[in-house]
């Protein structure tokens, strides 16, 4: 099970930090113990069209012993591309008249890709707005109310629950698609979810927490 923390620092500033990047302690999943940093792997993301080479923690549970992958919030599972990417194909794709051809030269990836995401999202994309939508409100945000278009409501969620999230220290510089992958544990647009979304659950909603230089 992968634990994905708010990451806020750019795509470059945390490939530079090589093995001594810097992630926050988290909790166990499991029991809410401190877990401590247990070694980790290397893995590939693609930014701006490049491939980049990234190194992933991994933090142990001496209570359950069980270790968890510490991603950051730009890493989606199972996904080559980073959040942003995603993201702005997805709100480019499914709030305007653009078709995913054009929005996915804009980003450098294969046009098929990008059906990908945009296919997974509108498939779930009433589950999605509900979750968003609960947590928006629980964050103190407006109620946002269905839509007809169930991916226009999906994202409207998404930016208001942003936007509420936003109030909250931290959040800001995160950016939506790094948040909107953090409180769903990476599984955005993941091709199975155990248990769908609820992040309102404090437990999965992990705060920014400042890293200690
Ligand atoms: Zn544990």
């Amino acid at each position: 099970m992968a634990i994905v923390w708010p990451c806020p620092v750019s795509v470059d500033e945390y490939v530079a930090a090589g093995r001594g990047v810097r992630v926050p302690r988290p909790d166990c999943p499991g029991c809410a113990s401190q877990m401590t940093l247990w070694a980790g792997y290397w893995r590939h993301v693609r930014d701006a069209g490049g491939c980049r080479r990234i190194f992933v923690p991994r933090a142990r549970c001496g209570v359950c012993a069980a270790t968890h992958a510490v991603l950051p919030a730009f890493v989606l599972a199972g996904r080559l591309d980073v959040a942003d990417t995603v993201g702005t194909v997805l709100a480019e794709v499914l709030s305007g008249p653009a078709g995913v051809r054009p929005a996915a030269a804009r980003v450098g990836v294969p046009h098929t890709t990008a059906r990908g995401w945009v296919r997974r999202f509108a498939g779930r994309a009433s589950g999605l707005a509900v979750a968003f939508a609960a947590l928006a409100v629980d964050l103190g945000g407006p109620s946002i109310g269905p839509a007809t278009d169930t991916g226009r409501w999906a994202l409207a969620a998404i930016g208001e629950a942003f936007a509420a999230a936003s109030e909250l220290p931290g959040w800001l510089v995160v950016g939506c698609w790094r948040f909107a992958c953090a409180v769903t544990g990476g599984r955005l647009i993941a091709a199975n979810t155990t248990s769908p979304y609820l992040i309102v659950g404090k437990r999965r909603f992990m705060p920014p927490i400042p890293l200690r230089g």
